[in-house]
């Protein structure tokens, strides 16, 4: 794909404090004006940030031409739960999610991973479907047989991603138990796949052909970011549980100022996602931390920004910044 007709996402999370909060409308303004495809919203286990990441979902879709994209997870919600959520976001306006298992809460008694009544992601694939189909304003939908049918007719309504791992997640045996997870999850409705953060362009090329090859038919959109300090790799690594790639780590470490450190990171992803994009990904999934500035020139730097940046892609800014979370977030 030329790296002029690509398309982009964004990733941000909702915003822990005050002033982050404040902040986090301008942000999004920015990145807006970029034309991506979606931005999507992490949203927090157990429960702590679901007013949050509504906030900042409506604030995308009524300030922004921007379709949102919500994370639901399977943690921290039973099945009741989640259905009066995925309700509510589709009464925002939302048609896209990401469906995820989610990271339990730290502080778990052992044992208990976290899971209520909704055992794995592809039910909740289902059960987004479900509510979707619900919405039909269809008499018929009282009949059990019907309402089946109309989950399948009415699956194009919404776009349902879902997490993919290159590298492997950390709790799986193998590559092959990861793709048989996300064939488990297209059969339940998912028709998008966003992977982990990773750092070399051929670990994402051979799984997506991997993938591909075992039937796995929605694309597969690698997810990347500009990582421009050693305390942010470290976290990263953290989160994601991928393995320290050691020369990024070193030109970071060695560096001894703030601005070579951004651009070694910039550098960096705008090589990777030049690669990626030249190998046949279908797009790239940026990862913002919740900061325009790194990733907008790393687009920049692979042409994939708009030639001019529409002012008319964002609307009026808000003087009522989306609400900070008042718990645990994901990154
Ligand atoms: P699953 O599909 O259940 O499992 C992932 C892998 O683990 C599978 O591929 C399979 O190989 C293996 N596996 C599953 N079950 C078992 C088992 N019983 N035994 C052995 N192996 C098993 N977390 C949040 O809390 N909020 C978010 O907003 C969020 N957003 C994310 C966005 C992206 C793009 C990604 C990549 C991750 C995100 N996460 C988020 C983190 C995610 O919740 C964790 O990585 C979680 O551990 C995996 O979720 P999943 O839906 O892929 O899980």
């Amino acid at each position: 794909m030329s790296c002029t007709e690509a398309r982009f996402s964004f990733e941000l999370y909702p915003p822990r404090t005050e002033r982050a909060a404040a902040a986090l409308p301008g942000t999004i303004d920015r990145l807006a004006a970029a034309r991506p495809d979606f931005i999507s919203v992490t949203y927090g286990a157990g429960g702590s940030s679901r007013t949050a990441s509504l906030d900042v979902l409506r604030y995308i879709l009524e300030h922004t031409d921007v379709s949102a994209m919500a994370h639901l997870t399977c943690v921290g919600s039973s099945h009741q739960e989640a259905h009066r959520l995925i309700r509510d976001f589709l009464d925002a306006g939302v048609r896209r999610f990401l469906a995820v298992r989610g990271d339990p809460p730290a502080d778990l008694p052992e044992g208990d991973d976290g899971i209520g009544d909704i055992r794995t992601t592809a039910e909740l694939v289902q059960l987004i479907h479900r509510v979707q189909a619900e919405r039909v304003p269809y008499g018929e939908l009282l009949v059990p047989e019907l309402q089946a049918q109309a989950v399948l007719e009415h699956r194009e309504h919404v776009q349902i991603a879902v997490a993919a791992f290159p590298n492997g997640h950390p709790s799986s045996h193998s590559v092959s138990q990861d793709i048989d997870a996300l064939l488990a999850k297209q059969a339940a409705g998912a028709n998008l796949g966003i992977t982990q953060l990773f750092f070399h362009a051929e670990d994402y090329l051979h799984f997506a052909q991997r993938a591909a090859e075992a039937g796995v038919t929605f694309p597969i959109l690698p997810g990347i970011m500009p990582v421009t300090s050693p305390a942010r790799l470290k976290r990263m690594l953290e989160l994601s549980g991928e393995d320290l790639p050691s020369d990024l780590a070193i030109e970071l470490e060695v560096e001894p100022t703030d601005e070579g450190r951004r651009e070694i990171g910039i550098a960096w992803a705008a090589r990777l996602g030049q690669r990626l994009l030249e190998g046949g990904a279908p797009g790239l999934h940026l990862y913002t931390f919740n900061q325009h500035e790194a990733v907008l020139s790393v687009l920049d730097r692979i042409g994939a920004l708009p030639a001019a940046t529409p002012a008319a892609s964002t609307r009026a800014s808000s003087t009522t910044p989306p609400k900070p979370a008042t718990a645990k977030e994901p990154a």
